[in-house]
Formats: C-alpha cells, sequence, structure tokens
C-alpha cells in the first residue's frame, strides 16, 4: 500500500478531569496528526464528593488509543512510526489498588473532592498558631483538602478493603499517571509502580527540596511509605506497552496537567507563564532550579525534571478549582445551556452581566484564599436579570479568579507580566478571551494548536534517553502561530468591576459563620 512516509512519530495519552484524549504528534514538526476524545463521567454520590472510576478511566485510555490508531491507518500512516508514549493526566487524584488482583479498592477521589474538610480542620487545629501552611517550606503547598495524601488518609480510615489492603502489604496507592502506567505495563503481571516528580509534588508527600518522599511528611498524614510508587523524573523510560495496537511502545513520559501546559506552551525560560483553562484553571510561572516560596497564597511545585540528570524546574502556581466546571454545572444543574458551545452566544447576546457576580466557590476556594468553608453566591440580581446574564456573570468569575492569580504573582516577584500565554478547553471560547484581555488589561495569546498539554508530555516522551527522536530546544519547532486578544474597555471600567468582584467573593468566604 502507499504508507505515508513520515519521521518519528510520539503519542500522548492525556488524562483530564472531564475527558481522556489520545493524540498523535509528529517529533519533526509537533504536527498533531490525529487523536480521539472520549468523555469521563463523573459520579457525586454525596454533597461535596466527586469521584471517577478507575476502570472506566483506563477503558478510555484503551478506547481512545484503539480508535487513534484506526484513524492513522486510514490516513495510509504506519503506527508503527510511534517511537513513544507520554502521559499526562488530572493531578491530586487519588487511587488504591490491590497489586495481586489489579483491582481498584475504590473510586478515585478526583482532586476537587471535599470529603475530607474536617480532617483538614482537624489537622490545621493541631498545628501550632493554627497556621495551614505548616508544611509549606517542605511541600509548597498549604494543608487543604485538594492535596492527594488527605484523601489518601481518608480511603485508609474509612474503606475497609483499603485499610484491609495496606495491613496485607497489597495495597498500591498512585495518582493517575501511576494507575495508568502500572495499567499499560503489564499491571499485576509486573506492572511499572511509578510517578513523575511532578505528580509527586501535588502529594503533600513530597519534599520538593530533597526531591523524594518524605519520612517526615508521611509519618504526619501516617501513611506507610511501602504503597507509595517511586519517584522518577519526567522524561525516561519507564516500561513498554504490554499490549493493544502499540505493544512494545516505550512510555517516556510522565507529566502532570499543568507542567504538561508549561513544557507544551515552551515555558522553559525563568518567568514565562502561561494559565490553562480547562475543569479548573491553573496559572503556572516558571521560577527556575531554586523553589520560591509565595508570601500571597500561590503553591510551590515541580515545574518538570526532564531526564534523570537534568536539573528540577519549579513554578509559582494558582490554582482556581471551577472553570469549566461552572458550564458544566449550568448545563447539567441548571439546563440553561445544552452544550458547553451554547455559552458563548447566550452570554455575547447582552455582552453584561448587567450588575451580576457569580462566585462558584462550589468547592471552597483555592488560591489566593484557600478556604474550604466558602461556598457559591450568585448577587446583584434584579427582576431584569435573565439566563444570559447569568451566563456572562459565569464567563466573567472565571476571568476575574485568573486576575486574583496574576496579582498574586505580580505582588510575589514585583515584576508584571506582559501578556498571559493560553490554553485549555475553555479557550475555544472566544468572548471569554476577549474579557480575560479586559479584566487583565494586558493582550491575551493563545497558540493555534490548543493541544499543549498532550504536546508537553509527548515533548518529554519523545526527548527521554534511548527514544531521541524529539529535541527540547524551541528553536527547532516551526514557528508556532497564535491568536492574540488585546484589552478594549477602559482600565477604570475594568477596576471598577474587580472591585465588586472582590466584594462578592468576601461573602461567598466564611459562608457558614
Ligand atoms: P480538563 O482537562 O479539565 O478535562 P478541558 O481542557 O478538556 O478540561 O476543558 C473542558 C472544560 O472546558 C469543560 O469543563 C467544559 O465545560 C469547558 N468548555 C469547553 N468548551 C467550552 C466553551 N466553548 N465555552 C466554555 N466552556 C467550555
Amino acid at each position: 500500500s502507499n504508507r505515508i512516509m513520515l519521521g518519528p512519530l510520539v503519542a500522548a495519552i492525556d488524562q483530564g478531569t472531564s475527558s481522556t484524549r489520545f493524540l498523535v504528534f509528529n517529533a519533526k514538526t509537533a504536527e498533531l496528526l490525529s487523536h480521539h476524545q472520549v468523555e469521563i463521567k463523573q459520579s457525586f454520590p454525596k454533597e461535596g464528593w466527586v469521584e471517577e472510576d478507575p476502570k472506566e478511566i483506563l477503558q478510555s485510555v484503551y478506547e481512545c488509543m484503539d480508535r487513534t490508531c484506526e484513524k492513522l491507518t486510514q490516513l495510509n500512516i504506519d503506527i508503527s512510526n510511534i517511537k513513544a508514549i507520554g502521559v499526562t493526566n488530572q493531578r491530586e487524584t487519588t487511587l488504591v489498588w490491590d497489586k495481586e488482583t489489579g483491582e481498584p479498592l475504590y473510586n478515585a477521589i478526583v482532586w476537587l473532592d471535599l470529603r475530607t474538610q474536617s480532617t483538614v480542620e482537624r489537622l490545621i487545629n493541631k498545628t501550632p498558631g493554627r497556621n495551614k501552611n505548616h508544611l509549606k517550606h517542605k511541600t509548597g503547598l498549604p494543608i487543604s483538602t485538594y492535596f492527594s495524601a488527605v484523601k489518601l488518609r481518608w480511603l485508609m480510615d474509612n474503606v475497609e478493603k483499603v485499610h484491609e489492603a495496606v495491613l496485607s502489604h497489597r495495597a498500591m496507592f498512585g495518582t493517575v499517571d501511576s494507575w495508568l502506567i502500572w495499567c499499560l505495563t503489564g499491571g499485576k503481571k509486573g506492572g511499572v509502580h511509578c510517578t513523575d516528580v511532578t505528580n509527586a509534588s501535588r502529594t503533600m508527600l513530597f519534599n520538593i527540596h530533597t526531591m523524594d518522599w518524605d519520612p517526615e511528611l508521611c509519618k504526619y498524614f501516617d501513611i506507610p511509605m511501602e504503597i507509595l510508587p517511586k519517584v522518577r523524573s519526567s522524561s525516561e523510560i519507564y516500561g513498554l506497552m504490554k499490549s493493544g495496537p502499540l505493544t512494545g511502545v516505550p512510555i517516556s513520559g510522565c507529566l502532570g496537567d499543568q507542567s504538561a501546559a508549561l513544557v507544551g506552551q515552551m515555558c522553559f525560560k525563568d518567568g514565562q507563564a502561561k494559565n490553562t483553562y480547562g475543569t479548573g484553571c491553573f496559572l503556572l510561572k516558571n521560577v527556575g532550579t531554586k523553589p520560591v516560596m509565595s508570601d500571597h497564597g500561590l503553591l510551590t511545585t515541580v515545574a518538570y525534571k526532564l531526564g534523570r540528570d537534568k536539573p528540577a524546574c519549579y513554578a509559582l502556581e494558582g490554582s482556581v478549582a471551577i472553570a469549566g466546571a461552572v458550564v458544566r454545572w449550568l448545563k447539567d444543574n441548571l439546563g440553561i445551556i445544552q452544550t458547553s458551545t451554547e455559552l458563548e452566544e447566550l452570554a455575547a447576546d447582552v455582552g453584561t452581566s448587567y450588575g451580576c457576580y457569580f462566585v462558584p466557590a462550589f468547592s471552597g476556594l483555592y488560591a489566593p484564599y484557600w478556604e474550604p468553608s466558602a461556598r457559591g453566591i450568585i448577587c446583584g440580581l434584579t427582576q431584569f436579570t435573565n439566563r444570559s446574564h447569568l451566563a456572562f456573570a459565569a464567563l466573567e468569575a472565571v476571568c476575574f479568579q485568573t486576575r486574583e492569580i496574576l496579582d498574586a504573582m505580580n505582588q510575589d516577584s514585583g515584576i508584571h507580566l506582559s501578556q498571559l500565554q493560553v490554553d485549555g478547553g475553555m479557550t475555544s471560547n472566544r468572548l471569554l478571551m476577549q474579557l480575560q484581555a479586559d479584566i487583565l488589561c494586558i493582550p491575551v495569546v493563545k497558540p493555534s494548536m490548543p493541544e499543549t498539554t498532550a504536546l508537553g508530555a509527548a515533548m518529554a516522551a519523545g526527548a527521554a534517553e534511548g527514544v531521541s527522536v524529539w529535541s527540547l530546544t524551541p528553536e527547532d519547532l516551526t514557528e508556532v502561530t497564535s491568536e492574540k486578544f488585546e484589552p478594549q474597555i477602559n482600565p477604570e471600567e475594568s477596576e471598577l468591576r474587580y472591585a465588586r468582584w472582590k466584594k462578592a467573593v468576601q461573602r461567598a468566604m466564611n459562608w457558614e459563620t
């Protein structure tokens, strides 16, 4: 047959909160050749609880892989050109499985989940001066429901099967990357139990200075170290695919989704930043090879370590729990839109929130407040307010939350970003992008290939020692085309709206007290 001759290809598994994707890139040009995407079900068994099924997650990966390989074959592209696979994933989401049966022992507890709120309050009350930043010097993180350690603690305390498996030395803990890599490299028949430094840095068990699990932190949360995966760099061969159309292909890249987006946006220099708009919203700024601690509610996290012998780079991060999730809420809970894309049209109908402010603090508030007891509010309603205004207010909420993060970052560093690089599923909403430029008063720049998270994971996989089909020097890449949104409203109006938003946030805080 007339197979198209291409250079080496690299694939990425992008396992996000709302969907799984498998994408195949040309390693020489970074061109996306084919992909497939499957939505992931989320369950909300109780108020504040968010779970996903680990087997469905795994199945979705196999399905996306199979379908993408079929599409490539239809395009006359030989899948044997795929030289490596990278994994990128929703971070912090916590799983425990039985290494002998290969069975998950509970659903995955998703990062947004709030069930550990009382545990978190108890832990903070025990610290000197009730300081949520008690472990920050080692972890870069505040004690919060967000990170994996408290979720794992909950599983050990509340799920009999997990408790027993830990006692009988059969339990394995992992974030989604670990679960997938273990399963894909053979599972109970010799699967590799590992994670990378970026995912590890979100567990609260990892010391970001020593770059390893920290015995004191494990003791603090009373978690046995034997259930933890081995920590590896973000770019090295972890193992080989054991089944499916890509059997034998090395898995050689692993990055938490936000780190992957930073790499995919080529933010390799100190001071470069990107904001990703997915289920949540995450602004990461590369701060170089020394961790920088924030005084304004940002996290310090491992950005990447692209090879065993390469230095680790760190990032300051502002995390917003609810961004795209508010769109899903308007769709699934209120039914005011049928699809996420309808939101833009609905909001554009009015072009203003008409004084309505919507603080979607469904999971408390993350950066810069870290207030688990905050709850969502909609305020400023009048007889005139309709669903279009509400849709507009929802989009504005995403932009205001980003403004708060950027302000914190500017305060921490004293340096102001001159433009913001963006990506993620929500950036297809052009109204949102324009609003963001208006509210930040700086241009917003979006790459024409929006799958930067997957690209970052593919880059890490292709650059790994022993694969070496992808060069990480940005000069080698073809010019990245992009779209730029310039601020259009005057800064005074922008400030006024932002001030009202801040008032609304104060009402959402400490809701029950
Ligand atoms: P994740 O990586 O968290 O799974 P994605 O980057 O895939 O997220 O983005 C999906 C999110 O973006 C969903 O929450 C969805 O509601 C939202 N979204 C997708 N398209 C649009 C759109 N046109 N306007 C607003 N929100 C959107």
